[in-house]
């Protein structure tokens, strides 16, 4: 099953990919996290792109679609994948098409509000990745991971500057793919303005024919 989650920030893509990754065995394949994890690690990638991406702004197409293509040619990604936060441009779209075909495309709607209250209320882990929200998935105690016991921190393009950047680059860039699936007969909606179960339901019934 190879699969797009595609979403402005702050619409659950994450969340939502950990749940269906476990339904469907797949990878989860986030480009924001292979870029962190090459910030993190100060790779000539790393360097390239800190500055880009703490600001808020894409990753230049050749290198986003580099990195994604490198990736699938890891054993793991060779009978499905789950796509977080790739493609978002169309020319990304148009490569991807090039190198695999796609089985769905699950446009995840969110009210603006709920994005932006999401975002700036967003922590997670620098440990295990784990995702919380101070308002609406808080972890038992204050500012720790509930997994391993590791400070919450708050991602750097979280905050409300970069929020806005984001969100205006998301209704420029990104929202012209939902016409560009349309097209191809690939998108299906879903409501991921309360939590991911919803979400996920959505996700079962949509795909009960499939899986
Ligand atoms: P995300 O974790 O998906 O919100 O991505 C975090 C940041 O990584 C984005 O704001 C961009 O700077 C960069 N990024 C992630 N995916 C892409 C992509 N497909 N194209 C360009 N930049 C990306």
């Amino acid at each position: 099953m190879k699969i797009i989650l595609l979403g402005s920030p702050g619409a659950g893509k994450g969340t939502l990919a950990g749940e269906v990754q476990k339904l469907l065995h797949v990878p989860h394949i986030s480009t924001g996290d292979l870029f962190r994890e090459h910030v993190q690690k100060g790779t000539p990638i790393g360097k390239e792109v800190k500055r880009i991406m703490e600001g808020g702004d894409l990753v230049p197409d050749e290198l986003t679609i580099r990195m994604v293509q490198d990736r699938l040619t890891q054993e793991d990604a060779k009978t499905g994948f789950l796509f977080d936060g790739f493609p978002r441009t169309v020319p990304q779209a148009e490569a991807l098409s090039k190198i695999t075909d796609i089985d769905y495309v699950l446009h995840l709607l969110c009210p603006r509000e709920i994005l932006v209250r999401r975002l700036t209320s967003r922590r997670y882990c620098p440990s295990c990745g784990r995702i919380y929200n101070v308002i609406s998935k808080p972890p038992k105690v204050d500012n720790v991971c509930d997994a391993d016991g590791t400070p919450l921190q708050i991602r750097k393009d979280d905050n409300p500057e970069s929020v806005e950047t984001r969100l205006k680059i998301y209704n420029e860039s990104t929202a012209p793919l939902i016409q560009w699936y349309e097209d191809r007969g690939l998108l299906r909606e879903v409501d991921a303005s309360e939590s991911p179960d919803k979400g996920l339901q959505f996700i079962r019934s949509t795909l009960s024919t499939s899986i």
